[in-house]
């Protein structure tokens, strides 16, 4: 289907961007990439009457790791990250989830910034921000707010930005480099979205024993999240084959998926048990048992 008729702006600066989604009201749409609104708008599931490209934006384009975090500016791209040597040691765990995501084409154009705001339930980038306690910026024209990865996505499709807002950036906290981690997913095919994932870290102690364990979940709820229960069970522990079937059980007990076209709620629920013990079994570089 074609694009409904619409109005193009490109400002120069984000001062100019945020005057422009004031000046429309609820009728302007900010556009990164593209690669969700573009859809959207030809099958009519949006349908401003402006669109705000802030692609050309300065400044929203940079990762920057220091003492504070790792920074990415909202229109840093998956082949951006995926082309930033420092970070596959800086977060290891946002490299391997990132490589998941969609194919080259989509890759080059689509922006850590347009995920966060689209908040798709299965997308990768939103899944590794709850997970790893993300801290997002968000400017509007009556100011800026920073607000975790968790309070901004209230559902599925949804988060908390006004109709005059842009997120500019997102910070992840720094990785410590000694964590086990490990990132899981299943994809009918490469590159589509995940019917389930599991992205998963924890620290040792000096006994081996593990702590703060988080363990975040895509594809099975109307948001990412975090499965608390079964971080619980993590903490304190020493990861063996045992313990990672409990965490698996507890998974599955945690979610309460829906069935939808591409998969039922109990192949859901029984794929993230097995994706968590996977994510987990390599983490602690075990072999679990086979299945009876
Ligand atoms: C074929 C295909 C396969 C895909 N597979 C995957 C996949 O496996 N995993 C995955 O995670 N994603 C996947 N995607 C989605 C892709 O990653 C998108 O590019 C991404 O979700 C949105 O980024 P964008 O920059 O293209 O945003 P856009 O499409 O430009 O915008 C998306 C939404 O976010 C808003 N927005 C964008 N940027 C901002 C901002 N800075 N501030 C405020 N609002 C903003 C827009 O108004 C719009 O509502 C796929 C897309 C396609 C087309």
């Amino acid at each position: 289907m074609k694009l409904p008729p619409l109005d193009y702006i490109c400002p120069a600066t984000l001062t100019e961007a945020i005057a422009a989604l004031a000046a429309h009201g609820g009728n302007a749409k900010v556009i990164a990439g593209g690669q969700s609104l573009m859809p959207m708008l030809a099958f009519r599931l949006a349908a401003p009457s402006v669109l705000v490209d802030i692609g050309r934006l300065p400044d929203l384009k940079s990762i920057s790791i220091s003492a504070e975090g790792i920074d990415f500016g909202a229109l840093v791209t998956w082949r951006d990250i995926e082309r930033d040597a420092r970070l596959a040691q800086a977060h290891p765990l946002l490299a391997a989830a990132i490589a998941h995501v969609a194919h080259y084409q989509v890759r080059n154009r689509g922006t850590v910034g347009g995920s966060m705001a689209h908040a798709d339930p299965a997308a990768e980038m939103p899944g590794i921000a709850v997970t790893c306690d993300a801290m997002l910026t968000i400017v509007g024209s009556t100011g800026t707010r920073i607000l975790s990865a968790n309070e901004f996505i209230t559902g599925g499709l949804s988060t908390v930005l006004e109709a005059n807002e842009i997120l500019t950036s997102i910070r992840l906290p720094l990785w410590k480099k000694a964590r086990r981690w490990a990132f899981e997913e299943f994809a009918r095919r490469r590159g589509d979205f995940a019917l389930a994932g599991v992205a998963a870290f924890y620290d040792i102690d000096a006994q081996g024993l593990a702590y703060n364990a988080h363990i975040g979940v895509i594809g099975v709820a109307d948001r990412p999240m975090r499965l608390p229960g079964v971080e619980a069970i993590l903490d304190g522990r020493r990861i063996d084959a045992d313990v990672i079937l409990q965490a698996g059980a507890a998974a599955r007990d945690a979610v309460d998926p829906a069935d939808d076209i591409h998969a039922e709620a109990a192949y859901r629920r029984d794929l993230l048990g097995v994706l968590l013990e996977r994510a987990l079994a390599r983490a602690a570089d075990i072999t679990l048992p086979e299945a009876a």
